[in-house]
């Protein structure tokens, strides 16, 4: 909601320095304003036929050239030269499809297949929140299926990781709420979970705040969570359909974006808003990177030719920064790691922290099964 509200003013603002005419000459390269009136004249004057596409004027301000090569070698030798330190990530459901989470949000996973015995209206309402508050069981047997902490990160999130510790990134987006960014060791001040997370929740009711040892522990008992001051049932806190973004959200994205020296958007399809869009809230001469297994995020031909920006422009002739590698989100990250001269020490990361996870899994496993033992034995006892 606020997100639109604010957008309308942004359109508001442009409007009026147009209607000025401060910014006629920047009007056509300008990729935040809405359509300018030099883009739309010339468009008109094509399409009368009133000049010929060789008289039309072209815009006078030259692109910067921001990569020598439009592609991963071209953005290794801008980090290295440029000597990023502000890179931001921008993640989606593709990071976490290695690990075994299938992307829930999009019906036909089989995932809401499971869950027709309980008369969804559609898919999606199990994250609607009038829904939740009348029938809460289905998104609570949905969250014990995929419930966070029975996965392993994968390369791409320790990839992110090891950005953090080398001390090249300002902040990762994510739209996941799987919380395997926390998993991997990506800490809250590197961190907006933009779609929120499980890794807290909050009564319905009362607001009391409950951690995930919480309500795991029920949802694991095949309980619906519910507040212990109050009949509130407790939500984690993922972002439902219709539901604000997180404050962190808001509160980070326009100081981050605008000292942004370099953007990863690593396994999203980029089609869900806001979040999408923040590819455009970085500076012009800033280089971004796509990482996922098909284009996303593509500035439209009618927009184009419009003379309007918005999206990224991998095929377009004067692409100076929009680098596109398609394939599976851990090999391009283990690539570009590679690249870099840490590509080795990021597959030592993967494999020391995969052990010791699969360590402490197993240790957990023992106490819940010795646990069961104990309780038989005392039911046994009792009888
Ligand atoms: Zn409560």
């Amino acid at each position: 909601m606020s997100e639109a509200t604010s957008k309308e003013k942004e359109t508001e603002k442009s409007g009026n320095k147009q209607s000025k005419g401060e910014n006629a000459e920047a009007g056509a390269s300008d990729s935040t304003s809405g359509m300018s009136v030099n883009a739309l004249r010339r468009y008109l004057e094509e399409k009368l036929g009133f000049y010929d596409d060789d008289d039309v004027e072209k815009p006078s301000v030259e692109k910067v050239k921001v990569l020598d090569e439009v592609s991963l070698d071209g953005i290794v030798k801008y980090i290295k030269e440029k000597q990023c330190k502000n890179i931001i990530t921008m993640a989606g459901a593709g990071i976490s499809t290695s690990a075994g989470i299938p992307d829930f949000r999009s019906p036909g996973t089989g995932l809401y297949h499971n869950l027709q015995k309980y008369k969804l209206p559609h898919p999606q309402a199990i994250f609607e929140l009038d829904f939740f508050v009348e029938n809460p069981k289905p998104f609570f047997v949905l969250a014990k299926e995929l419930y966070p902490g029975c996965f392993k990160p994968t390369v791409c999130h320790y990839f992110i990781k090891s950005l953090i510790d080398k001390g090249l990134l300002l902040r990762h987006y994510t739209q996941n709420i799987d919380t395997l960014e926390r998993v991997a060791g990506i800490t809250d001040d590197k961190i907006v979970e933009a779609h929120g997370t499980f890794h807290t929740g909050h009564c319905l009711g009362c607001r009391k705040l409950y951690n995930q040892e919480w309500m795991k522990e029920r949802i694991f008992k095949d309980e619906i969570p519910t507040c212990e001051i109050c009949p509130g049932i407790v939500k984690p806190d993922i972002v439902f359909f219709g539901e604000n973004l997180p404050e962190k959200f808001h509160n980070l994205t326009n100081k981050d974006f605008a000292k942004c020296d370099l953007l990863i958007i690593l396994g999203s399809s980029l089609v869900v808003q806001p979040f999408a869009s923040l590819v455009d809230r970085v500076k012009d001469g800033v280089p971004r990177l796509l990482i996922n297994r098909e284009k996303a995020g593509e500035q439209s031909k009618l927009m184009a030719l419009m003379g309007m920006g918005g999206g990224l422009q991998f095929d377009a002739e004067d692409n100076a920064r929009d680098v596109a590698w398609l394939g599976d989100c851990d090999e391009g990250c283990l690539e570009l790691a590679d690249k870099m001269g840490w590509g080795d020490e990021l597959r030592e990361l993967c494999k020391k922290e995969h052990e010791r996870i699969e360590k402490e899994t197993d240790k957990e496993d023992k106490s819940e099964s010795d646990e069961k033992e104990e309780a038989d034995s005392e039911i046994k006892k009792e009888d």
